[in-house]
Parts: structure tokens; sequence; C-alpha cells
């Protein structure tokens, strides 16, 4: 089982299950390249509603067993039931793998309005006092945002919930990706000021297209700083040096934040091993 410690500055990342099944072998051919980084753990997102849900703890497994290095699981409260959870819990444990991200998890498109309205658990805390309730000896792991959940009205009203929620049992919260840093350092402050003292690894995510960036800053809401948007603006239109200039964009983010003794660094990889590579030599 994982033992993150605060300000400790470890170091993990996040892969995703491909969607087609025959692409596992390019996701464990990622996972080759990046158990050499060493990190603390490697996490496996959960398709939306659980679709995918086999895939992520093959994944995890792979992790675990043959890299030898620690896996998260992520799973959500949507589309989860009691015995659904049961099994998946024991099928995590069979493989090995103690550790999981709780998420509530979003609408997926397929969804019904009222089926996702009538869900069994409403929010991730929910999810997590029944993974107590089954496993007391699991990790659990469970999300932030530093730039406040979109479907919350204010800050104070989100950070009541995220209180509620690791009061649940979590034992480490990641944070959605941020690409300013001082909005991460202001959520710190007033997570410790709500009395939140759980570790808190900053989510970093590489941005080495501008269609990526579009994308992740729409799923997330994060907001973009004048200095990202000229650097897209200038090199938006060149393939290799608008990846470095991203990799160099994060390595600046990654060096501030372990000049202000941050718990750890997580990478949103995108499945791509040579960005996360370059990511980890130059820090
Ligand atoms: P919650 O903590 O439940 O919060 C959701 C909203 O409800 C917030 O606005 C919160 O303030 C509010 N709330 C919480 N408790 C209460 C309460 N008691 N009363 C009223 N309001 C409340 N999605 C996937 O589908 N698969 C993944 O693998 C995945 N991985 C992720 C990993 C990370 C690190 C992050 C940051 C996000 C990930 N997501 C993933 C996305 C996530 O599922 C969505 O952001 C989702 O909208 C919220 O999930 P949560 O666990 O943060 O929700």
């Amino acid at each position: 089982m994982l033992n993150i410690k605060k300000n400790e500055m470890g170091f993990s990342c996040e892969v995703f299950p491909p969607k087609r099944n025959d692409d596992i072998y390019e996701v464990y051919k990622t996972l080759d390249e990046l158990k050499l980084l060493k990190p603390d753990f490697i996490s496996v997102t959960y398709g939306a509603g659980g679709s995918n849900s086999k895939k992520t703890a093959t994944i995890a497994a792979y992790i675990q067993n043959i890299c030898e290095v620690e896996a998260i699981a992520h799973m959500t409260a949507v589309g989860m039931d009691e015995a659904t959870l049961r099994a998946i819990l024991f099928e995590l444990k069979k493989k090995g793998i103690n550790n999981v991200l709780a998420l509530r998890g979003d609408k997926p498109k397929a969804m019904l309005d009222e089926e996702f309205e009538n869900r069994i658990y409403r929010y991730a805390s929910d999810l997590i006092k029944e993974i107590r309730k089954q496993e007391k000896d699991m990790f659990v792991a469970a999300a932030c945002y530093p730039e406040i959940h979109p479907e919350s009205a204010n800050r104070k009203e989100d950070i009541e919930h995220l209180k509620y929620k690791v009061d649940q049992g979590v034992n480490c919260l990641i944070s959605q990706m941020f690409f300013d840093n001082n909005v991460f350092y202001s959520f710190l402050e007033d997570l410790r000021a709500a009395g939140i003292n759980v570790p808190v690894l900053a989510g970093i995510m590489p941005v080495t297209t501008a269609k990526q960036l579009g994308t992740s800053v729409q799923l997330s809401g994060s907001s973009v700083p004048n200095e990202l948007s000229s650097i897209i603006a200038k090199y938006g239109g060149d393939a290799d040096d608008m990846k470095k200039a991203g990799i160099d964009y994060a390595v600046g983010q990654i060096e501030d934040l372990k000049k202000n003794g941050v718990d750890g660094i997580h990478l949103y990889t995108m499945n791509k091993a040579d960005v996360t590579m370059a990511i980890y030599e130059a820090v």
C-alpha cells in the first residue's frame, strides 16, 4: 500500500486506458518507459460511468506486478452500486492493488439525466464512505480543484465539501491541472486554514499542442495565464517548437513548485513517455 508523506516532494504520473483493446500494448510500452523514472505511483483513469473499468484494472495490474511500481486505480461513484464496488475492490486486491482514486465522475453522454440524478452514491465522499466500510486498509486518494470545481458556487462551499470528503478517510489529494502556480499556492493556504492536512499533489499537464490546450481547458475549466497564451500564439503553428515550449513551461512550473516545497508533482502524461522523460530529466 502507498505511503505518501507531506513535504517530501514526491513524483507520480497518470495514464489512461486506450479506446481500442489492441492498443493496450502501446500503453504497456509507455509504462515500460515510465517505470524507469521510479515514480511513487502511476494512476490509471476510469471510463465515464464505468465504461472500460476492466481495462483500468488490467493496466493497474501491469503497473503493480510487471513494472513493480505502486498502481492507483481510479473509480467513479457514477454507475456504481454496492455489489459492483465490492467486485471491483475484490478484483483489485486479487491483483495486488491496494490504492484507489475515488471520484464522483461526470454524466456520460449515453446516460439519461434521470439515471445520473438517481445515482446511488451522490458524491465522491459517499463512495469513499462505502470503500472504507468494505475495505479499511485501502489507500484512498481523491480529487481537488485549485480553481474550484465547475459546479461549485464559490470556493468556501467547495472547500467545505472537500473537508467533508477528506474526513471520510482520504489519504491524499491530487489536484486538477493548473497553469498558474500562484492559484495553487493560494488554494493550499485555504486548505490548510480549513484544517485539511493530507498531502496535496500538484497536477501538471504539459501542453504540447495548441489543440490539446483547448481540449484540456474545456474539460477542466483551468485558466490560461498570458505567458502560456503567448507561447501558444508564438509556437502553436510548429509541432516541434510547440512541444519544446510546452515541456519548458511545465519544467518552469515544477521548478517553482519544488522551490516552494509542495508535497508532490502528479504529471498528466497523456500516455506520452517521451514528454514525461524530457520533463523528468530537466528537473
Ligand atoms: P466531488 O468531490 O463529489 O465533488 C463534485 C461537486 O459536488 C463539487 O462541486 C463539490 O463541491 C460538490 N459536492 C461535494 N460534496 C457535496 C455535498 N455533500 N453536497 C453538495 N455538493 C457537494 N473522471 C472520470 O470519469 N474518470 C477518471 O478517472 C477521473 N480522474 C480524475 C482525476 C483527477 C485528479 C481529477 C481532478 C478529476 C478526475 N476525473 C475523472 C473528473 C471528475 O470525475 C470530475 O471532475 C467530477 O465532476 C467531480 O469528481 P469529484 O470526485 O471531484 O467530485
